[in-house]
């Protein structure tokens, strides 16, 4: 292995114009020991459900402060699961915020249950406790807030609401690992039954493809546990009937295979001792952002200033009013890609959605989601940005929305 563990294996990159590596939106950060720790698992015993599992779940339980952990293959499946923990079934309706991604909604329709969109505040994308206090009901079983960005919302408030209705809160962490609450670091969950993660590529931590679940229930752990293995218990003082040999299992519900491989789980683990260092990395990106973009009358950063210690900036989103300054979006973002610098937009409001749509929702009756959607950009962040090319994006989009005028 290479003499620092930690310097970053920057993926081969196409050149731009000037010389300069294309800068991508996001990208993971990979370092040596990562790689050496994957390989050590991969000569392990069971490169499936290993010990590295096991332990990757204590770390993660202990990193965040819940009393249970459950990985799972990807995030999506760690909602799924997480839902189906919460009670969530046929006819069951599920509050989700109108700007997320597809998949805080789709877990509701693969377990038979109907999403109710909840509008979001137009400057941050986050949904208001009043908006999900709205849209709850007797028929609501789960509410799935988002910490959009990696900015924490009032999840006491919502948790609130959500208890009102006898519903539980399944908290969409993917974008805040690292981020901290009043209560507690987000995963903690003092103010909800579940939370999930997301370790896909881009996350703060990544195993490839991976997601977790936290809890401090046990009921709903062991239940997280069965979905995630087709339903199955072998645990003798758990079975419905006696066990007649040691080959005995039982299918107590419909599960899937949502498991995760043991080298998975040691990139995770590598990964985790690395979140306060990242996630410190992601900090000190974002407040040179903010310092350079005061400069920029029309750009104004998503985070307020005032939030940056409790934030993990999985983004660093902007608004830019691109209708009021006559420049479309896909221009500037096109004139950005040809200096080499990525941005993306997150999210277009699921009920713009086809899907949606056809189910008879209408972005019309969302007017924060659409000022929201209006004028959002996420410009790249993730840690092994250097200041530099903080500078660069800042200059080009100053340049681009000069010219644009
Ligand atoms: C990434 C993400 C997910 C899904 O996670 P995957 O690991 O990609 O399946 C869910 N919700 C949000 C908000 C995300 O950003």
């Amino acid at each position: 292995m290479r003499g620092d563990a930690r310097r970053p294996l920057a993926p081969a990159t196409p050149e731009h114009r000037d010389g300069a590596p294309f800068l991508p939106y996001a990208r993971q950060t990979i370092e040596a020991d990562d790689i050496a720790a994957v390989a050590k698992a991969l000569g392990g015993e069971s490169i499936t459900t290993g010990p590295e599992v096991d332990a990757f779940e204590d770390a993660l339980a202990g990193a965040v402060g819940a009393r249970h952990a459950v990985v799972v293959s990807n995030g999506t499946a760690a909602l799924h699961a997480a839902c189906f923990a919460a009670g969530v079934g046929p006819g069951d309706e599920v509050v989700v915020p109108a700007v997320t991604f597809l998949a805080t909604a789709s877990c509701a329709l693969h377990l038979g249950a109907e999403p109710v969109f909840a509008d979001v505040d137009p400057d941050t994308g986050r949904v208001t406790a009043e908006a999900v206090a709205a849209r709850c009901s007797r028929t609501t079983r789960a509410v799935l807030p988002v910490h959009l960005a990696g900015v924490p919302v009032e999840l006491g408030e919502i948790h609130a609401a959500a208890q009102r209705a006898g519903a539980r809160v399944v908290e969409d962490a993917a974008h805040a690992l690292g981020a901290r609450m009043p209560a507690g670091a987000v995963g903690c969950c003092a103010e909800s039954e579940l939370a999930i993660f997301s370790f896909h590529a881009i996350k703060h931590i990544t195993t490839g493809e991976g997601g977790a679940i936290t809890t401090n229930d046990p009921e709903i752990a062991r239940r997280l546990r069965l979905f995630r293995n087709h339903g199955m218990e072998r645990e003798a003082d758990r079975l419905e009937t006696p066990s007649p040999g040691p080959w005995y299992y039982e299918q107590q519900c419909l599960g899937h295979n949502l498991r995760m491989t043991s080298f998975q789980a040691a990139l995770g683990l590598s990964q985790l001792t690395k979140l306060e260092r990242f996630v410190a990395r992601r900090r000190a990106l974002a407040a040179r952002y903010d310092a350079a973009l005061a400069e920029i009358a029309p750009v104004a950063p998503v985070v307020p200033a005032g939030m940056a210690d409790s934030c993990a900036y999985h983004l660093y989103p902007v608004l830019i009013p691109f209708d009021e300054l006559g420049i479309p979006r896909g221009r500037v973002m096109e004139a950005l890609r040809r200096r080499g610098i990525g941005t993306q937009v997150h999210y277009i409001p699921l009920p713009m959605q086809p899907e949606y749509r056809r189910r008879g929702w209408r972005i019309e009756d969302f007017p924060g989601a659409t000022r929201y959607y209006e004028r959002t950009l996420s410009l790249p962040m993730f840690p092994s940005m250097d200041d530099a090319e903080v500078d660069r994006v800042v200059d080009s989009l100053t340049s681009v929305l000069r010219e644009g005028r």
